[in-house]
Formats: C-alpha cells, structure tokens, sequence
C-alpha cells in the first residue's frame, strides 16, 4: 500500500516536465494519490494537461494566484468534485527578469510587491482558501531556497520574498496546528526548471553547487518529490512549521571549497 493511499492532493506550480510540482506529483501518484493540478492558463492545454493524463488526473484548472476569484473558483471546483482535500502544494514564485540581475538596491517598489504576492503571499492566500476543505492530519508544503537566509548572487528581491514564504510557514503552522493541520516547506538546492533560467547566472550557481555540495552531486525532482511524499505522509504526522532542506547537504558548509 503505497505511502499516501487515500489522500487526495492539489498541486499548484507545473509548468512542464521538469517543474519541481511535477516531481511532486508524479512522487505522490506513485505513492497513491489522487491528484489535482492548477497552473497558470497559457500552459493549461499544452503542457499540464497531457502531463495530468499520464498520471490519471482529469482536475486540472487554470489559476492566477494574484487573483482572488480565481482562486475561489478552483477550490470551489475541488470541493463540487471531491469533496475534501488532505494536501497542499504550493511550488510556485515570480519576480521580474530585471530584478533577478543587477543590484538588489535597485529593486523597484513595484518589483518588490509583485515578487512578495505571487511568490509569497499567494500561500496565505491558498492556504485559507483550502482550510475549509481540510481536516485533522491535512498538511501544506511549500518550496523555498537557501537565498532566503543567505546572499545568493542575483536571487536579489526572491531571497527577501523567500525569507517572508518562510516565515508565513511558521506563522501558519502555529495558527493552524490545534486543527491538527500541518504547514512545512522544502528548500531545494537548484535545479534546471524555468523559474530558475530568469536567474542571472545560474547556470554557474548550478555547477559550482554539485562541485562543492556534500554528496557531489546536483538534486533532482525526483529527490524533492520522495521528500515531499514523507512530508505530506503521516509518517510526518508530528512535523509543522519546519524547512527541511534537499539540497545535498550544501547547507551544513560553512565556507563551499573544491577539492
Ligand atoms: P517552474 O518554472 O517549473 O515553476 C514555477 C511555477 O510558478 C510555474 O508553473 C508558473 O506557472 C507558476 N507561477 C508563476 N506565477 C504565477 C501566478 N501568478 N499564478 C500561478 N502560478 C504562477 O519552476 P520551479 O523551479 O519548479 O519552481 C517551483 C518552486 O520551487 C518555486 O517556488 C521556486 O522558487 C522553488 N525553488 C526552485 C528552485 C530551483 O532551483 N529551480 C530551488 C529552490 C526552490
């Protein structure tokens, strides 16, 4: 019996086959899962959908998380299908390509606001949209990255908007504990996705990290789904507010040297 028989999961964050949400979800259907996908529109029909069948998913909705509406409408959506939901992922963030460059001090008011709603905000928002479909033993994952406790080169204004994911990890762990609902997140070293190209430079931050990492090497999605199964799990059953890292170790160095 596979690890989350019986739950029923919605994963908001595939863009395509190599986001870090399809990781998790194909992690989750292995392990028994029912899943539902959400992801902006213009990747719906081209790219989550086909992705969706090949692990038999038919809920796959479009949504903007800086939208309200939208958000209501998807979790509307979930409920008229099925009813409860006994796990949350949120595996998604934005910030504007010049913002992911140059100088951090050059972050415009308009940039840092965006950033902290889609990448930040946004599992507030989801959170509380999803709580009424929730109960004892439900849990919230979320992603996040080391540049939100360290300077990252370039990570400029999603190191901040990382920080703040972080610290709503706890806040709603704390508000949502006597209901028995867990709030954790995973803060995964780099990997080749999307989001990760509108970061200047990463290209460098990617093979420096699997030279100097513990284990020597890159993480994959695959790593971050089978720590998400074990987060999501009862296995976890006594694990909230924490950021549990997949990231080879890479955390622990205090100064990454080569050999
Ligand atoms: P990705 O590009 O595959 O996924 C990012 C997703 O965010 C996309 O599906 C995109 O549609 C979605 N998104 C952006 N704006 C949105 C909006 N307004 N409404 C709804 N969805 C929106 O990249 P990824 O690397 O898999 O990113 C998933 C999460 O993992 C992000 O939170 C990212 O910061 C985090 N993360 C990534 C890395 C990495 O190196 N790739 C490392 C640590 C953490």
């Amino acid at each position: 019996m596979g690890l989350l028989e019986g739950k029923r999961a919605l994963i908001f964050g595939v863009a395509n086959d190599h986001s870090i949400a399809w990781g998790i979800a194909q992690a989750f259907h292995r392990e028994g899962a029912t899943i539902g996908l959400s992801s902006v529109e213009s990747l719906i029909e081209k790219r989550v959908r086909p992705l969706a069948a090949s692990i038999g998913s038919t809920f796959v909705e479009p949504c903007d998380v800086q939208d309200d509406a939208q958000v209501a409408r998807v979790f509307d959506r979930w409920r008229a299908e099925q009813g409860q939901l006994d796990i949350l992922v949120h595996a998604l963030a934005f910030a504007r390509r010049d913002d992911l460059d140059g100088a951090f001090v050059d972050t415009s008011r308009d940039g840092f606001a965006l950033a902290l709603d889609v990448s930040a905000y946004s599992l507030v928002a989801l959170t509380r949209a999803a709580l009424p479909l929730m109960s004892a033993g439900a849990s919230v994952l979320t992603l996040t990255y080391y540049g939100a406790e360290k300077v990252v080169s370039h990570y400029n204004v999603m190191g901040v908007a990382k920080a703040a994911l972080e610290a709503s990890v706890r806040y709603l762990a704390a508000d949502l504990g006597p209901r028995g609902v867990r709030v954790n997140a995973i803060s995964a070293g780099p990997v080749r996705t999307l989001a990760a190209s509108g970061v200047a430079g990463f290209k460098g931050l990617y093979g420096e990290f699997r030279d100097t990492a513990p284990l020597r090497r890159n993480i994959t999605i695959e790593d971050v789904g089978g720590a998400a199964v074990y987060l999501s799990s009862d296995l976890a059953a006594g694990v909230t507010g924490e950021v549990h890292y997949v990231d080879a170790g890479f955390n622990v160095l205090a100064v990454p040297t080569r050999e």
